[in-house]
């Protein structure tokens, strides 16, 4: 994957590279010093391949400085330096670029792009927010320097200014920016939440929805805000409409719910809502849940029964574990000797599984992240289903 991943980077660099070259054989067909160029062109090709980046640089700086002119080529370097981690590298060469008398509007500006993200991968957030700002107001790589700003102001946390460029890139680009403008506003939700504004939190929430009307994460806050405030049964309309939503959240809805309906004594309606759940929703959460409501209202055999027969259609290692904790009482002597071991066992199979995992980029975790940590998306990152986990 990271080896595909890289060579596609490289096909860019690879192109320019290759049509640079070509044009520079074209004006000098004759002379060693084509022959020369092509070996070292194919030489430097294939150390990139090899993922021997350090010789292909060496090889392509010697490409350079057959032509000085080549802007391309810099360009080009310029990457291959900020991809292998040599930011310096990259900033000199691009500000030397940028500087060159002569150099065209357009491609000055490319050279710009390519330091602020020079910038960016240093950690210089402000010089690279600058850049990016002055490229917008030129009306100049607009987009790309809009998608780089408002991932700035998410790194900084800046919910104003990143929801304020995501409008702006939408006007530009057509595209809908919508549900990521919804996550903002609902980091700023929850930022008041925390706070104790909780008037403030519901405005956000109000235009979290106006953005995305089934946002999954606004209905979950809400739910949250509700039952902090003590209205049990506006939790509970918040957190079943979060599972209407997206029931791939369910394994995170239903404990908080599950909460909601006992303090607000709806126990029939969770029996009837989790009832619906089991025909669309296969996952292992909401038979777990109905198990431990029919053991506090029928008794221990009602719930163990239903969990066999729950199990047979859909096994489960954390279904498992509950019919062993549920048996466990039941059983003496050896017998319960070897149970306990089982438990042991099952409970180590589960520690250490990733629950999650980013539907983009493959990021495994333990704990739910609204935005990856890894590839920074929105709303990727989602509860793993299988048999060892829900
Ligand atoms: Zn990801």
């Amino acid at each position: 994957m990271k080896l595909a991943d890289e060579l596609l980077l490289l096909v860019p660099a690879a192109f320019v590279l290759g049509w640079w070259a070509s044009r520079w054989w074209a004006t000098r067909r004759s002379g060693a010093a084509a022959n020369e160029l092509s070996s070292d062109y194919f030489r430097g090709l294939n150390y990139l391949l090899n993922e021997e980046q350090d010789k292909a640089i060496e090889v392509f700086l010697r490409l350079a400085e057959y032509n000085r002119d080549t802007v391309e080529t810099h360009l080009a370097l310029g990457n291959l330096f900020r991809r292998r981690g040599e930011v310096e590298q990259a900033i000199r060469l691009h500000q030397h670029l940028v500087s060159r008398p002569g150099l065209s509007d357009a491609m000055k500006t490319v050279a710009l792009l390519e330091l602020g993200e020079d910038y960016m991968r240093a950690g210089l957030l402000d010089r690279a927010e600058a850049l990016f700002s002055d490229l917008v107001a030129m009306d100049a790589h607009a987009p790309s320097a809009l998608r780089h700003l408002i991932a700035i102001y998410q790194h900084e946390r800046d919910w104003y200014k990143a929801i304020e460029h995501a409008r702006r890139l939408e006007v530009m680009t057509g595209e809908d920016e919508a549900p990521m403008i919804a996550q903002f506003y609902c980091e700023l939700a929850d930022r008041s939440r925390q706070h104790g504004a909780l008037a403030e939190a519901r405005e956000y929430l109000q235009q979290a929805f106006e953005c995305q009307a089934d946002c999954v994460r606004a209905f979950m806050l809400t739910g949250r805000l509700q039952s902090e405030e003590g209205h049990y049964l506006e939790a509970v309309d918040a957190y079943e409409a979060a599972i209407q939503a997206d029931a791939a959240f369910t394994p995170d809805i239903l404990p908080p719910l599950l909460n909601s309906y006992a303090h607000a004594q709806q126990m029939e309606r969770a029996e009837s809502f989790l009832r619906d759940l089991l025909g669309r929703y296969h996952g292992i959460s909401p038979v777990l849940a109905l198990a431990q409501l029919y053991r506090q209202r029928d008794g221990e055999r009602t719930s163990i029964d239903f969990l066999t027969a729950q199990l047979r259609q859909r096994p489960s290692v954390r279904g498992l574990m509950a019919l062993i904790d549920a048996t466990m009482d039941k059983i003496d002597g050896e017998a319960r000797e070897n149970f306990l071991i089982l438990r042991d066992l099952t409970r180590k199979l589960l520690e250490g599984q990733a629950m999650y995992r980013c539907s983009r980029c493959g990021f495994g975790a333990k704990a739910h992240h609204w935005q990856c940590p890894s590839c920074k998306s929105w709303s990727t990152i989602r509860p793993i289903h299988g048999v060892a986990s829900e």
